[in-house]
């Protein structure tokens, strides 16, 4: 009698324990649900034939970047996984050096899921190996050596010391400069002076057509040769310190990936490469790499 109520007590507290651990399951993932709004989770597995509600997501995410070139908004927002979204998908794994499956795969999934530039990766069908340039090999005047920048401070500070940033940026550009035949000069007062280069914060759609999409996805953009504008999302939270927590993203880091494109290049396949589009949360990547300076030494170098 004593052993079976002993039992019918343990058991009791074994299904509490039990309802306890399933409770909390459920709050783990309901947060990581809230935290992943943008996420491309529910995709993970799909391949050609299936449909999805939020498979026009994706083509649009593809298209922004160049792999798919849809010509009408209706095929564009088909929740149909046809044979060219498949196409896309390949070209993106190609891109990437991941297995060419033409499957949203746990791996092609990750890389949709990570924070990123929002410069198209893409400018025509050709595959390149290394670093790009633009069509036609967009680029300064040869005679050009020394391009002004500003830095617009609108007043909101996003967190961060405005002098922080100035420095940040300006390490960024020192970089370039001891890489390349520019020098970099601040203007620091861009009212009243016109500048090559314009940096500034930017939040959700800011007038050039190309709209940021609050934290996380795209972090920042910038025009090619001789357009000289950088945008960054104020929305991301950002950091200027050596010593940078998992959840910040590094403003030099992306500072120097989008004078990249300031000055004429286009995205790298090379995953070492600063020019790589995807950037880690909590990542630190200062230096240019052999790829980033050879890219740099030929689009001005003939
Ligand atoms: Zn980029
Ligand atoms: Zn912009």
């Amino acid at each position: 009698m004593a052993t079976n109520a002993m039992t019918s007590h343990c058991l009791k507290a074994f299904s509490v324990i039990i309802l306890v651990i399933q409770l909390l399951h459920l709050m783990v993932v309901s947060s990581s649900m809230i935290n992943s709004s943008n996420s491309f989770r529910s995709l993970e597995g799909l391949s050609k034939g299936k449909a999805h509600p939020a498979i026009p997501k994706l083509k649009r995410y593809l298209n922004k970047f160049g792999y798919l070139n849809y010509v009408n908004d209706s095929s564009l927002n088909g929740d149909h996984f046809d044979g060219d979204l498949e196409s896309a998908v390949k070209r993106f794994q190609r891109f990437f050096h991941l297995e060419v499956t033409g499957i949203v795969d746990w791996r092609t999934r990750k890389l949709l899921d990570t924070p990123r530039c929002g410069v198209l990766d893409l400018t025509s069908p050709k595959y390149s190996p290394q670093f790009e340039f633009y069509p036609g090999n967009a680029r300064w005047p040869m005679d050009k050596n020394e391009l002004e920048y500003s830095i617009v401070n609108n007043g909101k500070n996003y967190g961060l010391n405005f002098d922080d940033v100035r420095a940040a940026v300006r390490s960024a550009f020192n970089e370039w400069s001891a890489n390349s035949k520019f020098t970099f000069n601040e203007r620091s007062s861009p009212e009243f002076v016109t500048t090559d280069i314009y940096i500034s914060f930017q939040t959700g759609d800011h007038g050039d057509g190309y709209p940021f999409d609050g934290n996380g996805g795209i972090l920042a953009h910038a025009a090619a040769p001789v357009g000289g504008n950088m945008h960054i999302d104020g929305d991301e939270s950002w950091s200027t310190s050596d010593t940078i927590t998992p959840d910040k993203v590094d403003l030099m880091s992306v500072t120097l990936h989008e004078i990249g494109h300031l000055l004429g290049l286009l995205h790298s396949e090379d995953t070492s490469a600063v020019m790589y589009p995807y950037f880690d949360y909590g990542a630190i990547h200062r230096h240019l790499e052999d790829d980033d300076k050879k890219g740099i030494q030929a689009l001005y170098s003939a």
